[in-house]
């Protein structure tokens, strides 16, 4: 990823970057539904759509490169490589609405689309959800630790934010948003006392400045749904284990269903994803399309393995072997 080392890399044009967001629950405060094509039926769904993973993950036991790997480990593999596409689809989606809705924006663009891809999450409210959020925290600490192996400057200068700063946004607002949930999430990641305190003054502002100017936007149940198209492009070989794994798991299909039940999109959108030559993923503000690389699953899937197993941690990061990491694998 440099899911974000953006323009540079666009694929085409419009606003080139990285992560994205969105989610849902029938349980909003008032007036907004962030995630609310996920609302109601959004257990049924995550079940569908964990069960979607897991039969992805057996299914790639019969690739020469994941043959050895243990089932347990293919399992972690595969749903920080889904959770982390997943979260930038939101991200990238947040993007989308501010152009196509022209919704103001007070602050960086950027934060705000890891905000709303976050916030969406929250609003869910389910453990696949919680999930995706931590795997997409992880991800930024362990390319933090990256970066800083390989010698690798951080650009002060980027839209986006440093990647340690977006691992723990994400974190700050899981944790404000409910300081008890997320306490073993606040330990592991370091965040100190005072800072928990003040993460639940950073979601109040967030949750409160997307449900400002969301709710004129919002689709009402007598307005028909917009079209958004969905396209899984070939793998052309290297990235075939990456396209049949994204379209058995119907995460396009997932994100343009939310995206239609809950948005009054004023034109047509698309959702593709494609072997396109660099890692990246952005909102195509010109053919009003969101596009997602193959090459930012493959990413995800080498900072896994470089990063992400035990043994192989950086032994300083409680956060890779520990009681959250735990619960959340049910174990
Ligand atoms: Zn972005």
């Amino acid at each position: 990823m440099k899911r974000n080392s953006a323009s540079a890399h666009s694929v085409s044009t419009g606003s080139g970057h990285g992560s994205a967001a969105i989610a849902a629950r029938s349980s909003c405060g008032p007036g907004i539904r962030l995630g609310a094509g996920f609302g109601q039926s959004a257990p049924s769904e995550s079940e569908q759509f964990q069960a979607r993973i897991d039969e992805a993950t057996k299914a790639l036991a019969s690739y020469p490169d994941l043959r050895n790997v243990s089932d347990k480990k293919r399992q972690q593999l595969t749903e920080f490589v889904v959770g982390n596409m997943f979260f930038v689809f939101l991200h990238e989606m947040s993007h989308a609405l501010v152009h196509e809705m022209e919704l103001p924006v007070l602050g960086r663009d950027e934060d705000a689309a890891d905000a709303f891809a976050t916030l969406t999450m929250l609003k869910v409210g389910t453990r696949l959800s919680h999930r995706v959020l931590v795997e997409a925290s992880k991800a930024w600490f362990f390319m933090n630790e990256r970066d800083q192996r390989q010698g690798i400057q951080p650009a002060a200068y980027d839209a986006h934010g440093l990647d340690a700063q977006r691992a723990y946004q994400i974190v700050c607002l899981m944790v404000g948003s409910d300081k008890e949930q997320f306490k073993d999430l606040a330990d592991e990641t370091n965040l100190p006392d005072d800072r928990q305190e003040s993460c639940q003054d950073d979601y109040r502002r967030a949750a409160w400045s997307w449900e400002k100017v969301l709710p004129s936007r919002l689709r009402s149940t007598d307005q028909p749904r917009q079209m958004i198209e969905v396209a899984y492009w070939p793998g052309k070989g290297n990235f075939d284990i990456y396209e049949q794994t994204f379209r058995s798991i119907r995460i396009l299909e997932i994100v343009a269903g939310h995206a239609a039940e809950a948005y009054a999109w004023p034109h047509p959108l698309g959702l593709e994803m494609a072997a396109c030559g660099v890692s990246t993923a952005q909102w195509q503000s010109s053919n009003r399309k969101v596009f997602l690389c193959y090459e930012l699953a493959q990413e995800f899937a080498q900072l896994y393995r470089d990063y992400g197993q035990e043994g192989h941690a950086p032994t300083k990061e409680k956060w890779l072997g520990p009681k959250w990491w735990k619960r959340a694998n049910g174990e």
